[in-house]
């Protein structure tokens, strides 16, 4: 085992005081949950305003990196040797050791910097910077020193034991998840909604999701890849509780109701009102959807104040700006992407309209509600009676 821990390095400016704590215990809580799945025993503890991840049995390195650039509120970590050395000499070897394992080439520009946590440790830091430095270049021919503008710092903690690190991986940034509430996603099959979902997780927001699922107009397949982009989206949020609702007899009767140009603005109503009543009962802030400006019809500025009436929560919809090229950037990053683009049908192409409404007027589509009062509360009590759940971990 070459790297004994991992020093996190945090810091959302501006996070002070009581949050501060709130942060730092939410980042330490989330550290352990990421870590759960991966092999081998960690200890994750705060001290003195920094956090450690100590590594007490063998692992596989690549997992716990992979593993750690998924938790929101990391800013970088460090690989971390710690060793025993007693003498200037002693950490100079183990300083070149380290050097060694953590880089595959040894020609950059360094500093190091050195401090005495212990202030019985006899030799002043700044000796220790030069006699290490100086081992450094004779150990490796193609090191440089830089003092003002190193390619690499190489920092060297002196305290009940030796801390030797150098190299900053970077992590996810944003806040830790569960320092910021919790909102309810609309989760499709497409592309956006799971990367909205991540975005707002990304800002420290815990996440439950709802899926609206028609069958038998939308597959078993479409259900499962729901509960894969939600799982995928977890491994960011942690466990998503996925809210399945049968939507297929208030669509049916939406359509045999209303003029059909009106369908997908009714139809979202529709699940805004559902989603809000699941946030509610979950005690989530807001709902989340993936929906960007002008993309398609029901998106233009008139369909979202039409939809947004039905809701008292307030809807987060982080995709808001952004591009389409913009969003499949991100899905690629994450991981959702592959699984977004397989080809199953969503519940709202099947009962779309050739020329749906793209600026809706709010007094035309209540009154075209007013055709659903005979049987729409009992249909909307049924969906969600029959809702399932599914624990997407
Ligand atoms: P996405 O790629 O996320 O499916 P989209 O571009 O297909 O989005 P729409 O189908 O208009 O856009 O949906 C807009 C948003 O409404 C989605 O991002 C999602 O948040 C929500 N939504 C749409 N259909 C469903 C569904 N069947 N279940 C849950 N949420 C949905
Ligand atoms: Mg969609």
């Amino acid at each position: 085992m070459t790297f004994h821990s991992f020093l996190v390095k945090y810091g959302e400016i501006g996070v002070k005081g009581k949050n501060r704590k709130l942060f730092e215990d939410a980042l330490v809580k989330q550290i352990r949950r990421s870590l759960k799945s991966a092999e081998g025993e960690f200890e994750v503890y705060k001290e003195q305003g920094r956090i450690y991840v100590d590594c007490l049995t063998d692992y596989d390195y690549d997992e716990v990196v992979e593993h750690l650039q998924r938790v929101f509120g990391i800013v970088g970590f460090c690989p971390v040797m710690k060793s025993e050395a007693e003498t200037p000499e002693q950490i100079a070897e183990d300083t070149i050791r380290f050097i060694s394992q953590t880089y595959d080439t040894q020609d950059f520009t360094f500093k190091v910097e050195t401090r005495r946590a212990r202030k019985d440790f006899p030799v002043p830091s700044m000796e220790v910077n030069a006699y290490v430095g100086g081992r450094l270049l004779e150990a490796f021919p193609q090191l440089r020193v830089d003092v003002h503008h190193p390619q690499q710092m190489i920092y060297i903690e002196i305290r009940d034991q030796v801390y030797i690190y150098s190299k900053i991986i970077p992590g996810p940034g944003g806040m830790p998840v569960g320092s910021n509430g919790k909102a309810m996603l609309l989760l499709s099959g497409g592309i956006d909604s799971p990367v909205a979902g991540y975005m707002i997780c990304k800002r420290g927001v815990k996440l439950d999701a709802v899926y609206f699922h028609a069958p038998p107009y939308t597959s078993e397949q479409a259900k499962e890849k729901v509960v894969d982009l939600a799982r995928m989206v977890a491994k960011y949020s942690g466990p998503i509780d996925l809210h399945i609702v049968n939507f297929t007899d208030i669509q049916l009767y939406i359509y045999e109701k209303c003029p059909h140009d009106e369908l997908t603005i009714i139809m979202r109503r529709y699940m805004m009102r559902i989603a809000e009543h699941f946030a509610n009962e979950a005690r989530a802030h807001a709902l989340v959807t993936g929906e960007s400006l002008g993309q398609v019809a029901s998106q233009t500025i008139q369909s979202l104040v039409v939809t947004n009436e039905v809701c008292s929560l307030p809807v987060f919809r982080p995709l808001i700006g952004f591009d389409k090229q913009e969003i499949v950037d991100v899905a690629q990053r994450i991981g959702t992407f592959e699984t977004s683009i397989l080809p199953y049908e969503d519940c709202c192409t099947i009962f779309v309209a050739k020329h749906p409404v793209t600026k809706p007027n709010r007094n035309v589509i209540r009154k075209s509600e007013l055709n659903l009062s005979e049987k729409i509360n009992e249909l909307v009590a049924e969906a969600i009676r029959t809702t399932e759940h599914i624990w997407a971990d």
